[in-house]
């Protein structure tokens, strides 16, 4: 059971990173914040538009390993339609999923997002998973200098 599963969650990161979604510049973009993970080398420029508080298009351009493009690429999808405290909200759970194991009992409200909870077992790859949302974070937060990770 728990190998299919892993099986699983390593078919839609191999997905994301072949495909990822919304792969693409928004010209009038609301927001525009790139993201530097150097333990890794990831890179990536997140795109928002916003209708007030929700967050109505999201889109990426850049660089980096399967997890960071399978991470950005799935937030992407996730966060499209989400007002942003409940992207914020999002975050905050992703986040507590990935750097403190007892939180599987929110990982129904992660969706999609729970394919990357294999990552909290790599310490090395957290940054990975988590540039995309720091990024957003910056980008919610209307920061406009790259933000780093380290
Ligand atoms: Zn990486």
């Amino acid at each position: 059971m728990f190998e299919d599963l892993r099986d699983l969650y390593q078919e839609v990161i191999f997905d994301h990173n072949r495909n990822p979604r919304n792969f693409r510049i928004i010209e009038a973009a609301d927001r525009t914040v790139e993201g530097f993970n150097p333990l890794c080398g990831d890179r990536l420029t997140l795109y928002l538009k916003l209708a007030q508080d929700t967050i109505v298009d999201a889109s990426f351009q850049g660089s980096g390993c399967a997890i960071s493009t399978a991470s950005v690429s799935l937030m992407t999808e996730i966060i499209k339609d989400k007002t942003i405290h409940e992207a914020e909200e999002l975050f905050t759970t992703f986040h507590a999923l990935l750097t403190n194991k007892e939180t599987d009992l929110r990982m129904e409200a992660l969706g999609k997002l729970a394919v990357l909870s294999g990552v909290r077992d790599y310490p090395a790859r957290v940054k990975c998973a988590t540039l995309a949302w720091h990024t957003l974070d910056a980008a919610i937060k209307n920061e406009t200098h790259a933000i780093s990770t380290e």
